[in-house]
């Protein structure tokens, strides 16, 4: 269980990051939730105010250092303490390397990788000071793998992965354990425009044959948030159904 503990998602408005606060608020945890549109995160306050824990929605983008320092000076002012930050805001601008904008390159980079290494810096001072903390890193199995025209995507999501490595080894002995999980393809808005017949032939590359849920991948960080998860440090958690092993 995660009674008394106070966890931040970020991308919380829909798909993964909405599955994975409302898992932990299941599990007892209270809910700082974000992303950059306010109506959604309303709407999910609300269902975890209803299975009677406490929820604050804060928006705030990514790619922002202003607006992470706002988060968590939010997340304190509220709850006084972050016990679990869940990194999982995350945009794709997909494109071949040859036509590829350095505007799409930096929005990704922006978003997903500085976007991460921004909270990491906030939420760590006081993980430190509470000698206690749980950080879970959402990146991908194309971080792992590669993928044609995700270069600027697969380059943050690897990032991310050195990012979680470096971390690890840096707050452990604060007793701060720090991992990644790399989803395969997941049901949600970020996949939906796959066209029928790619979807068949991922399918196809898939052991378990078929996408995942977002609800395969909020377990994982159930799981690593958990007391039970406290000898994982700096590992990367696959949950892809074996396309990649
Ligand atoms: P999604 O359905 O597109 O949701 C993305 C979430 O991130 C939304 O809540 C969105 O809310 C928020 N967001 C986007 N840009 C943001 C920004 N600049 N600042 C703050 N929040 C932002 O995506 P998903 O499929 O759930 O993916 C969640 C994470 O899993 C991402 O990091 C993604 O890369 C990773 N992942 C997904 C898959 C997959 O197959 N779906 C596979 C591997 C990894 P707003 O638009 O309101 O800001």
């Amino acid at each position: 269980m995660l009674t008394d503990k106070v966890a931040i998602v970020t991308g919380a408005s829909r798909g993964i990051g909405r599955c994975t606060a409302l898992a932990l608020a299941a599990q007892g945890a209270d809910l700082v939730v974000s992303a950059r549109n306010l109506e959604p995160l309303q709407t999910l306050v609300a269902e975890i105010e209803a299975m009677g824990r406490k929820a604050l929605a804060v928006t705030a983008d990514a790619a922002s250092t202003g607006d992470a320092e706002k988060l968590i000076a939010a997340a304190v002012e509220t709850f006084g303490q972050v016990d679990i930050l869940v990194n999982n805001a995350g945009i794709t601008r997909d494109g071949l390397l040859l036509r590829m904008k350095d505007e799409d390159w930096d929005a990704v980079l922006d978003t997903n990788l500085k976007g991460a290494f921004v909270l990491i810096r906030a939420t760590a001072k006081l993980m430190s000071k509470q000698r206690s903390g749980r950080i879970i890193n959402i990146s991908s199995v194309v971080g792992e793998m590669g993928n044609p025209g995700q270069a600027n995507y697969c380059a943050s999501k690897a990032g991310l992965i050195g990012l979680t490595k470096s971390v690890a080894r840096e707050l452990a002995k604060r007793n701060v354990t720090v991992n990644a999980i790399t989803p395969g393809f997941i049901e949600t808005d970020m996949t939906s425009n796959l066209p029928e017949k790619a979807r068949q032939e991922l399918t196809a590359q898939i052991p378990l044959g078929r996408l995942g849920e977002s609800e395969d991948i909020a377990q994982a960080v159930v799981f690593l948030a958990s007391e039970n998860a406290g000898y994982i440090t700096g590992q990367v958690l696959g949950v892809n159904g074996g396309m990649y092993m």
